[in-house]
């Protein structure tokens, strides 16, 4: 049985995350996302909602799973017996920032193979930092986060708080 992780930050889900979400679980026997810490970045939701909202959007995905976890990817992708790593891709500066975290992977662990999906058109210009942004000023969320989110992001970081 393959096993994949797709560890983020997810701060939060977008529609982008999503897409990648239902692609890899397409490709596995069972897909893990982990809400990680990334450590040089302060989150705006709990790891506790940002899995909620994964859990709410992959009902529909039987092989998937949502959890938190902290520490060396690696060393959890090892407890759960996961071989394949999956990222995304949506330019040049993420390729170059995967290339880093993959290479370092590798050498922690090179039975760990990573495989980038590349962003979907329609995303490549989504993430969840834009999304923060845009929230922040009352733009409009549609189509780029699921609702719930959309709701959330506009309640935490919306002009009137
Ligand atoms: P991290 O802090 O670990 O980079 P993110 O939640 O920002 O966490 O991203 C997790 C993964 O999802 C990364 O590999 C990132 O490149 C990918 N990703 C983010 N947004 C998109 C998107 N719109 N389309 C495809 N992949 C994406």
């Amino acid at each position: 049985m393959t096993i994949a992780v797709f560890p983020g930050s997810f701060d939060p889900l977008t529609n982008g995350h999503l897409d990648l979400i239902t692609r890899a679980s397409r490709l596995v026997d069972q897909l893990v996302v982990v809400v990680g810490q990334n450590t040089a970045k302060t989150g705006v939701f709990t790891p506790e909602e940002r899995m909620a909202f994964i859990q709410q959007s992959v009902q529909q995905l039987p092989n998937v799973t949502v959890r938190i976890e902290s520490g060396l990817t690696v060393d959890f992708m090892h407890a759960m017996h996961a071989t394949i790593l999956i990222r995304g891709l949506r330019n040049s500066t993420d390729f170059e920032y995967e290339q880093g975290i993959a290479g370092m992977n590798r050498h922690l662990d090179a039975t760990i193979e990573t495989v980038c999906l590349m962003a979907d058109a329609r995303y490549q210009f989504v993430s969840s930092s834009l999304l923060r942004e845009v929230a922040k000023f009352g733009g409009d969320l549609t189509g780029l986060v699921p609702p719930a989110v959309a709701t959330a992001l506009q309640a935490r970081l919306g002009s009137g708080n």
